[in-house]
């Protein structure tokens, strides 16, 4: 396997070495990745200028074909790149590897898009002018991506890329570039124009901001943090086209009507699932007086239930969180929590496990008010906070009082209480039923307020953020 950048269609070297530890045992070396420096970072945008060019000319059946032979190799090897991802991310190995297949699902899905290019045309208001309107491509896109679905984040993105005819230049996160190398090394593969996809591994700060700020980029897709996406919001200077999936602070509002179980799996799932490392995690949990105390019961039992343990070890359900300063981060949310008067009822420590990792107890807090800054704060950390209220009122109220705007849920067997939820809930995804995590690929994702900026991601929906529209007017009429 490469350790370096793939730009211009070659794998080269930078300068600098940064060292990739799996984070379930630090011992563990994945590998050491050099970093691109600026010129090659150029090299990769003039690549893919170029490239471009030749890309949005060629026939759909070749896009097709590449997208379809990306997307099944993904497929068909998920569970071994599912435990490199693992490995190095620290997602349990059943995690790792549904998030490669699902990887290769928006591959094959979009390859099938490809072919549904189809414009519309239109008569004019003047005599013997016929219009055609069409979509092309945007340009050079570059993609921004965030550790903590390394995979499936950027090919979400990718694949869309160059199914709508773009070029692409791909920066992942530092901490994750082995599984980054790995998916570049299957599209190098493929029957592209040279420079037509480039991988550039470098940090935000050097590499992102590069691609920020230059005049090459023609779009800008990006998932992170909030701070992190309103410096990217600063390439608009340039009127680069931006799209942010930026945290939130999901809440699932579980009612006195519930299926108590239900809502207790559906708490868990969406709080601890890939150890709360999730931009849909439901950290906050506003729950219905009149099932409070039975629903905390469970759910610390639930909590102090999980296996938390090294990723690829049989039998682990929530790995080690990604990185030194994201424990770090976290230890010091459960200080916060416990100083605002939030109760701790349980986890909020490191653990010890035979191998050196980043491992911590999922906590439950209760008797938390959504103005304390655990509620408010995106913690991106196995942490899940109780809000207990008087009334579904109360509740909806709850959901919404938030900067962000992601994902909401909603637990009752009330089918009136689910409607008005699913239309008065302030967020892109509205979940009845189901925990806030987990979505489909084939129809859009994103959200509202501090969440997301820009068109939406996925399904069909994307096409709006790659593509630009060209309207023709064609005289129909012999020239005089
Ligand atoms: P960041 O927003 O810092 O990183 C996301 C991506 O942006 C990475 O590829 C990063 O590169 C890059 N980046 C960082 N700085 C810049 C910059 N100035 N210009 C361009 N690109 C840049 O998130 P972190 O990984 O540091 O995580 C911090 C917090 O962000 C988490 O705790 C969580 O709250 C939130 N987050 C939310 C995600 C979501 O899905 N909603 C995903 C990830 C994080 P590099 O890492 O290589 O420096």
């Amino acid at each position: 396997m490469q350790n370096s950048s793939f730009i211009a269609g070659d794998w080269v070297s930078g300068g600098s070495e940064v060292e990739n530890r799996n984070p379930s045992d630090v011992s563990d070396l994945v590998g050491s990745y050099s970093q691109a420096g600026a010129n090659q970072v150029e090299t990769a945008l003039e690549a893919a200028c170029a490239a471009q060019a030749i890309w949005q000319n060629s026939g759909l059946e070749q896009r097709y074909n590449a997208l379809m032979a990306i997307g099944q190799e993904m497929m068909t090897r998920s569970a071994e790149l599912g435990e490199l991802l693992s490995r190095e991310e620290g997602k349990p190995r059943a995690e790792g590897v549904g998030e490669v297949y699902r990887a290769g699902q928006f591959f094959t899905y979009y390859a099938a898009e490809t072919l549904r290019q189809i414009g519309d045309t239109a008569d004019s208001v003047r005599d013997n002018i016929e219009i055609d309107i069409r979509r092309e491509p945007v340009g050079v896109v570059a993609i921004i991506s965030p550790w903590n679905f390394p995979i499936a984040t950027a090919s979400w993105k990718i694949a869309p890329a160059l199914a709508f005819g773009n070029a692409v230049i791909w920066k992942p996160a530092n901490i994750t570039p082995a599984s980054a190398v790995a998916f570049a090394e299957i599209i190098e593969r493929q029957n592209l124009p040279k420079g037509l996809f480039n991988l550039v591994l470098g940090s935000g700060s050097a590499i992102g901001r590069q691609l920020v700020e230059s005049t090459k980029v023609d779009a800008i897709s990006f998932t992170g943090s909030v701070p992190v996406g309103k410096t990217i919001a600063a390439a608009a200077q340039n009127f680069t086209k931006v799209q942010l999936e930026m945290g939130s602070k999901n809440a699932l509002a579980v009612m006195d009507d519930c299926d108590l179980d239900l809502a207790v799996s559906c708490a868990l799932n969406g709080a601890f699932g890939s150890t709360g490392q999730k931009c849909t995690a439901s950290s906050r949990l506003i729950v219905h007086e009149a099932v409070h105390d039975a629903f905390v019961e469970k759910l610390v039992a639930g909590a102090k239930a999980f296996k938390v343990g090294h990723a690829l070890e049989e039998g682990t359900q929530i790995g080690p969180v990604v990185s030194a300063q994201q424990l770090k981060g976290n230890l010091e949310y459960v200080d916060l929590g416990k100083s605002e008067g939030a109760e701790l009822l349980c986890g909020g420590d490191r653990l010890d496990r035979p191998t050196e990792g980043y491992f911590m107890a999922p906590a439950v807090f209760s008797n938390t008010s959504n103005a304390m800054r655990i509620n408010r704060e995106e913690m991106f950390a196995p942490i899940a906070c109780v809000i207990k209220v008087g009334s579904y009122e109360e509740a909806l109220h709850c959901v919404n009082d938030t900067a962000f705007g992601l994902t909401s849920g909603i637990v009752t067997r009330s089918l009136s209480r689910a409607t008005h939820f699913r239309r008065n809930a302030r967020t892109g995804c509205v979940m009845v039923n189901l925990p806030t995590a987990g979505t489909d690929y084939h129809v859009p994702f994103g959200g509202r307020g501090d969440s997301s900026y820009g068109p939406r991601e996925q399904g069909g929906y994307a096409r709006e953020f790659y593509t630009t529209v060209k309207t023709a007017y064609i005289a129909s009429g012999d020239p005089a």
